[in-house]
């Protein structure tokens, strides 16, 4: 060993660096594999930093150009270049008054003053009886969570789909949000658990297509809301009905620091109408582990010919619930699938899944169990 090194002329030192370097770097890439989610957490919180330093460093030389300069703008507006000026405006709220009253037989209003705007978010974990006690008793919330306004038509009939493993505790802190959100929203509604079994990485998307199929059996929803189980919203104005658009609802997480990481990012919580969806022919079925399905969404709603809208300023606000436990592993396939996004679209998604669910009922939703592997959707050549 010493002969080797006298040989290659590597000295002691530079010998203990490079043992040094090379397993910082290997616990580096091994964390992110093992924990993207957390990876991918830290890497767009410097990015955000890096954007907020940016404009924090030109807000002050604007000012000072300002006070050197007193009688003129920079650019004939009073805000700096660069800058999306609507930010700094506030928006118009056309909520209708308090004294506002209801017909039976009209649609319900989209902009109700039972919203309020800025919501409590409330972290503390609980069982999931106490929520149901509390929602069984102020409300008529029962039979697998379904729930209608009694005082108008309910504008969208929304199922909210939320895929589940492992996160018994986080299931109750959203219900306890979404619940009185949707009320107050005035929209119907009901909650699906698609929970996978097995021992396949975690395949949020089919986890989707499975909880389409399954609530389209129960009723005829217009609307469906992709969820994800850790993400509470944090105003209620965040209407959770949709639209001509397939909508991104989840613009803004405290995770990324508030700012949308990517102009293209569609993940943690996105609404399509049932025609839109099937349209689209749903989510991918391939991608098994973190990452990638909401980008092939993204995608998928493109080539398809649609944009994707997002709440204005602050409405799109999330919180993460803090996570116990380790994220799933990465999927290393995603960028191979993703730059055949267009070419796969068609052969794989809602038209080429089979699957056996097992269905139970639960007070606040109803639980579709399913064990997925790979052969349930197979893809033909592309
Ligand atoms: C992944 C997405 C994820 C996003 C934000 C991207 O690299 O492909 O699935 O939603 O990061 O975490």
């Amino acid at each position: 060993m010493r002969n080797w090194r006298r040989l290659l002329r590597i000295s002691n030192r530079s010998f203990l660096a490079f043992i040094f370097f090379f397993s910082l770097s290997t616990s580096c890439l091994y964390f992110i594999y093992v924990a993207p989610g957390i990876a991918n957490t830290y890497f767009f919180m410097v990015q955000a930093q890096g954007m907020m330093l940016r404009d924090n460093v030109r807000t002050i030389s604007h000012m000072i150009r300002l006070y050197t300069n007193k009688n003129s703008s920079i650019n004939g507006t009073d805000y700096p270049d660069g800058n999306n000026s609507s930010e700094f405006i506030a928006q118009p709220t056309t909520y209708l008054p308090e004294n506002f009253t209801y017909a039976l037989n009209l649609p319900c209003p989209e902009k109700l003053p039972s919203m309020k705007g800025q919501a409590d978010v409330n972290m503390t974990e609980m069982p999931m009886e106490d929520i149901y006690l509390q929602f069984s008793k102020y409300t008529d919330v029962r039979n697998a969570g379904h729930w209608k306004p009694g005082d108008c038509k309910p504008r969208w009939k929304v199922a909210i789909l939320i895929p589940f493993r492992n996160r018994h505790e986080h299931l109750p802190i959203l219900l306890r949000h979404l619940i009185p959100m949707l009320q107050r929203q005035h929209l119907q509604f009901g909650f699906y658990i698609i929970e996978q079994t097995g021992t396949q990485p975690f395949n949020r998307a089919m986890l989707f297509n499975v909880g389409f199929k399954e609530a389209m059996k129960d009723l005829d929803w217009d609307c469906f809301i992709f969820h994800d189980v850790d993400h509470i919203p944090e105003n209620d104005r965040n209407y959770y009905g949709c639209g001509q658009m397939p909508r991104h609802f989840a613009a803004k997480l405290d995770k990324y620091m508030y700012i949308l990481p990517y102009a293209e990012f569609f993940g943690g919580v996105s609404g399509l109408t049932m025609d839109q969806f099937r349209k689209i022919n749903g989510f991918p079925n391939a991608f098994w582990g973190w990452g990638g399905e909401d980008d092939d969404l993204w995608n998928r709603v493109h080539y398809a010919g649609f944009n994707v809208t997002r709440p204005d300023g602050d409405i799109g606000k999330y919180k993460s619930i803090p996570h116990h436990h380790r994220g799933e592993v990465q999927f290393l396939g995603r960028y191979k699938l993703l730059r055949y996004s267009k070419e796969r679209q068609y052969l794989d998604g809602l038209n080429n899944l089979k699957y056996t669910p097992k269905i139970t009922m639960s007070r606040l939703y109803k639980n579709i169990s399913v064990n997925l592997s790979p052969e349930l959707a197979p893809v033909a050549d592309y």
